[in-house]
């Protein structure tokens, strides 16, 4: 058995396995690839085409994100900029937040797949394709992970990408509470005899829609069902019936190329490592697609883990350091789940519930609220509690617009090969970083506009940030070096003794 690049897989090692290649499994291996981990996925598909089209686009931080390794661009370019974040289907505008992406984009999951595994290619990423993790046991020093057939791969960690039916978490024996369905949709690509009305519609059990696909003529479907629906593969007869209790007619449907079924069950790995396994993205957390927001928060899963295991893989950081994954993700991912609860119930249509959803919207559309909402659901406003101290401590660093001895330079440019970064914007050569020197990039630069974070507003200017590869600032100074050696050793590992 052999991986693309023809490599043996049954006697490979690789430092990170990591089981699935959609979205996080895919930006995971690109992080770690970048660190110089020796980093291979098992994916279970033959080839990156996705059945369907699932998830619909990014939200602005995920754009960000994306910035902060030079590839935003790729995406922009193949889908349409518009404002996509929306709490309960009530439109929330970022065009006034501080951010070079104050705004989402709309691009169907599989592009968005194609051109993160493009992405991994360029960084000789090895993908088993066609492959299945059947299991795996950890012992102290690594992980025997089990492939369909009877074969093996030996790694340092094992990453469970592998979406909410996660066969890692379950073999990690990882428990996934939460609340089963309390309602379920058929989602499916059809073509139609007769033209549908189209759009979004509201019944007192929740909404439905129809909407043309890129083509112009096929038909995008997505039909609440009377009863929670089980299972993944309903029928082009379930569709019929569907429709026909909704429109009263079936619009001729016929040559369905997709036909699958969502619910809103939400449920939370209650943790998210288990010693050399961990777990990113869906295996971690699922929830009804309200608000768009799962694709995004998996690729941010991996962009926080990345960093961390790469150091924990090349010995500067202890394996303490990947706790702090569990730390920082664990409470977004259930706000997640708790404001797609929210949503869903919110998107019924009996009057009580429309006067509640009327009343919400409302309130949205007053300034600080439609503030808080709006960072919420774009994930802009993700602040990682590291302590007192600036308010920029936890939160995201804002792309400032540097003058560097190099030339003009983005503060997100820095941070293209996901290296930590001290960018200091005082008197040059102050805050001497030798023992970090081989991990810590140093920049000394100038900086004279404002300083200002999505709803927190204005901030004082620090004259120093450490800014971690995920792009958040793990300790700012305003003259003294103060706390920049514990920030140092806590985030990036002991100091080097031979400098
Ligand atoms: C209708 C719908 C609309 C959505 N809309 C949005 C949206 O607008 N925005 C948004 O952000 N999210 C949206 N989502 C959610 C989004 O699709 C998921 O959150 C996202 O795909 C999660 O990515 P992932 O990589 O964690 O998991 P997945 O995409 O599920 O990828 C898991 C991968 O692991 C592979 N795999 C599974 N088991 C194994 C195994 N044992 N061995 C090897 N490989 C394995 C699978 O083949 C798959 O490729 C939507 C979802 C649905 C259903």
């Amino acid at each position: 058995m052999h991986d693309e690049s023809g490599r043996s897989v049954a006697t490979a090692t690789h430092a990170v396995v990591i089981a699935g290649g959609g979205p996080t499994g895919l930006m995971l291996a690109g992080e770690l690839a970048l660190a110089r981990v020796d980093v291979a996925i098992v994916e279970r598909r033959e080839s990156q085409e996705l059945a369907g089209s699932r998830a619909g686009g990014l939200h602005a931080r995920t754009i960000e994100v994306l910035d902060q390794r030079g590839i935003a661009d790729r995406f922009l370019s193949q889908g349409k900029v518009a404002q996509v974040a929306a709490f309960a289907q009530i439109p929330l505008d970022i065009s006034d937040f501080p951010t070079r992406h104050n705004y989402g984009l709309a691009l169907w999951q599989n592009r968005i797949e194609r051109i993160l595994a493009d992405w991994a290619s360029e960084l000789s990423v090895p993908i088993y394709r066609g492959r299945e993790v059947t299991g795996f046991a950890q012992d102290d020093t690594g992980v025997d992970v089990e492939l369909e057939g009877g074969r093996s791969l030996r790694a340092k960690y094992l990453v469970g990408c592998d979406g909410g039916r996660s066969l890692v978490r379950k073999k990690a024996g990882i428990d996934f509470p939460g609340w089963d369905p309390s309602i379920s949709h058929l989602i499916a690509e059809v073509a139609m005899a007769e033209e549908p009305p189209w759009g979004l519609r509201r019944d007192e059990k929740g909404i439905y829609a129809l909407g043309k696909l890129e083509d112009g003529k096929r038909v995008r479907v997505v039909l609440r069902e009377e009863h929670v629906g089980q299972g993944d593969e309903p029928t082009l007869h379930d569709l019929r019936e569907a429709l026909i209790a909704l429109y009263g007619t079936d619009y001729g449907v016929h040559d369905a190329t997709w036909i699958s079924r969502f619910t809103d069950m939400v449920r939370q790995a209650a943790s998210y490592r288990n010693r050399r396994v961990l777990l990113a993205g869906d295996a971690a957390h699922v929830h009804s697609p309200a608000g768009g927001q799962g694709l995004n928060i998996g690729v941010q899963d991996a962009v926080n883990l990345g960093w961390k295991l790469a150091q924990v893989v090349h010995g500067t950081s202890p394996e303490s350091l990947l706790d702090t994954y569990h730390t920082e993700r664990h409470p977004v991912g259930a706000r997640a789940l708790r404001n797609t609860m929210a949503a869903t119930a919110l998107s019924r249509g009996d009057e009580r519930t429309e006067a509640l959803r009327e009343t919400m919207s409302e309130l949205l559309r007053m300034d600080e609220p439609r503030k808080r909402y709006a960072a919420m659901m774009s994930g802009l406003d993700i602040h990682y509690d590291l302590g007192e101290g600036h308010p920029l401590l936890g939160r995201r660093m804002p792309d400032l617009d540097l003058v560097t001895e190099s030339g003009p330079q983005r503060v997100f440019t820095l941070l293209h090969d996901a290296r930590p970064v001290l960018l200091h914007l005082g008197e040059p050569g102050a805050f001497d970083i030798t023992p970090w020197a081989d991990r810590v990039r140093r920049i000394d630069a100038r900086y004279t506009g404002v300083w200002e974070l999505p709803v927190f507003g204005a901030v004082s200017a620090p004259t120093t940030v450490l800014i971690r590869p995920d792009g958040h600032v793990a300790w700012a100074g305003g003259g003294t070096d103060r706390g920049l050696r514990d920030a140092l050793t806590t985030w990036f590992g002991p100091p080097s003794s031979s400098s």
